[in-house]
């Protein structure tokens, strides 16, 4: 352990530090493991400060949101910074750390739309806009206006909508040094009848369709052009195939689980093997949307 650098951490602020803290809890396929300094900054000076100082020290860090699209690989990670801020907003604003099934109740009890198809997606706003997260075609980009983010040199910016890249889960965010912080959305009136019912639906439908009883990180793989990974996955025979504690779902073939205790290995070994059939199958290469944090 490297005690300047825990003092430093706790002169910002004392208590967002923890040490030798479990991965467990930090991502949805609950895979287990160990970082030495988990860091949870509670405002926006406050992630500057934090960063700083984890750059004085080059100390290698990766920032997570809900972790809902990430796998931790089994090495020991050194440091992780997850976001807490938890000041008062007015609501178009949205915080980094600010989960989307909960904007959405608040939306719904408001009576604002632009949420209700994505209410059952368990990110953060700030892993929504790094990977431009969306269902049924509907995307957390087509309401925001402004992205607030930290840039490479922890300088504060704001940047509009048009500039953000937003793309097929993908945005100027991803694989960058930019820590995003939030977003201004527009609020657009909506009656409540409807978005109760766009929710009850889109929930059904993802209780039906998706192995929601298990921990997992939603869909393994992008779509292909013109075809659906799960549709692929399911005609090489794949469906209900196992390694240790995980499978590749029964229900959804783009869902890897872990039904029981499964660690990085085994996920990724199926992940190589969907890789491997279907690139033989159909001669395919399929582009990973989960991002392993190594
Ligand atoms: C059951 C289930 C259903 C899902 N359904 C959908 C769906 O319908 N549509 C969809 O698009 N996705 C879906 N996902 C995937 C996932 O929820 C999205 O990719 C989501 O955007 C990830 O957000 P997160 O906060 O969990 O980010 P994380 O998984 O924690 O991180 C994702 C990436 O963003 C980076 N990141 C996170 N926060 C920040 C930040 N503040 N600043 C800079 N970088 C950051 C991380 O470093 C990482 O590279 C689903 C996942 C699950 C488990």
């Amino acid at each position: 352990m490297n005690d300047l650098f825990i003092q430093d951490i706790r002169k910002i602020n004392q208590k967002i530090i923890t040490c030798h803290a479990s991965l467990k809890n930090l991502n949805t396929m609950k895979i287990d493991g160990k970082v030495k300094y988990l860091i949870k900054p509670t405002t926006f000076l406050e992630t500057k400060k934090v960063l700083q100082v984890i750059k004085n020290y080059h100390i290698p860090y990766h920032i997570i949101g809900n972790g809902s699209n990430i796998l931790f690989t089994n090495k020991e990670k050194e440091c992780i910074v997850k976001l807490a801020f938890s000041f008062k907003h007015p609501l178009n604003i949205l915080l980094a750390n600010e989960l989307i099934p909960v904007i959405a109740e608040k939306f719904l009890k408001n009576n604002y739309k632009g949420l209700e198809y994505m209410s059952m997606i368990p990110a953060s706003i700030g892993g929504a806009i790094v990977m431009n997260a969306g269902s049924y075609n509907h995307h957390l980009s087509d309401i925001i206006e402004y992205v607030y983010y930290l840039d490479e040199n922890l300088n504060f910016k704001t940047i509009n909508k048009e500039n953000c890249c937003f793309q097929y889960r993908n945005s100027l965010f991803k694989n960058s040094s930019k820590i995003v912080l939030g977003c201004k959305v527009k609020l657009i009136n909506e009656s409540n009848e409807i978005l109760k019912k766009v929710m009850h639906e889109c929930s059904l439908l993802r209780k039906n369709s998706q192995p929601l009883e298990y921990p997992n990180s939603g869909s393994i793989f992008k779509n292909p052009f013109k075809y659906k990974a799960w549709e692929l996955i399911e005609k090489v025979n794949l469906k209900g195939y196992k390694k240790n504690g995980a499978m590749i779902s029964e229900k959804h073939g783009n869902f890897i689980v872990n039904y029981h205790l499964a660690k990085y290995e085994d996920i990724l070994y199926l992940i190589k093997i969907i890789e491997e059939k279907v690139k033989k199958e159909f001669n395919i290469d399929l582009e990973r949307e989960i991002i392993i944090i190594d």
